[in-house]
């Protein structure tokens, strides 16, 4: 747990979310400024800088973390997909440095070149 970080705070209950799935390690809440009529995070638990972060020892929550995605997804009634991205570092777009899975689905606008 890092308390610099917003996504350790909002795992730790510190700060709200609008929740839609928690399992032991790993939370999935709404995004803040959806781009589209479904977007989640699915979150570790684990402070995770980035994806250039994640070692070996990752391998089954990496996993998990997909599952979540996918769960969420069909969950919500995606059934005919869904869009599955990772912001890695300032370069990549990442704004809080605390790994995420972005889920989008249903409507969405595009994606910043
Ligand atoms: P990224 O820019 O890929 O690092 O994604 C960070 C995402 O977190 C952005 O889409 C933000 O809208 C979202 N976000 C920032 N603060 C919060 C918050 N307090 N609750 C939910 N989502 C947030
Ligand atoms: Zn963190």
């Amino acid at each position: 747990m890092n308390s610099d970080c917003l996504f350790c705070r909002i795992v730790a209950g510190e700060l709200p979310s609008d929740e839609v799935h928690r399992e032991s390690g790993i939370i999935a809440f709404k995004d803040i400024h959806p781009v589209a009529e479904t977007h989640i995070l699915v979150v570790p638990e684990k402070h995770i800088e980035d994806l250039r972060q994640l070692q070996d020892e990752d391998a089954q929550l990496w996993l998990r973390l997909a599952q979540v995605a996918n769960s969420v997804a069909a969950d919500l009634g995606h059934d005919q997909g869904y869009r599955f991205f990772v912001s890695v570092g300032p370069g990549g777009g990442q704004t809080v440095p605390h790994l995420h899975i972005h889920v989008l689905a249903g409507t969405m606008r595009r994606l910043p070149a």
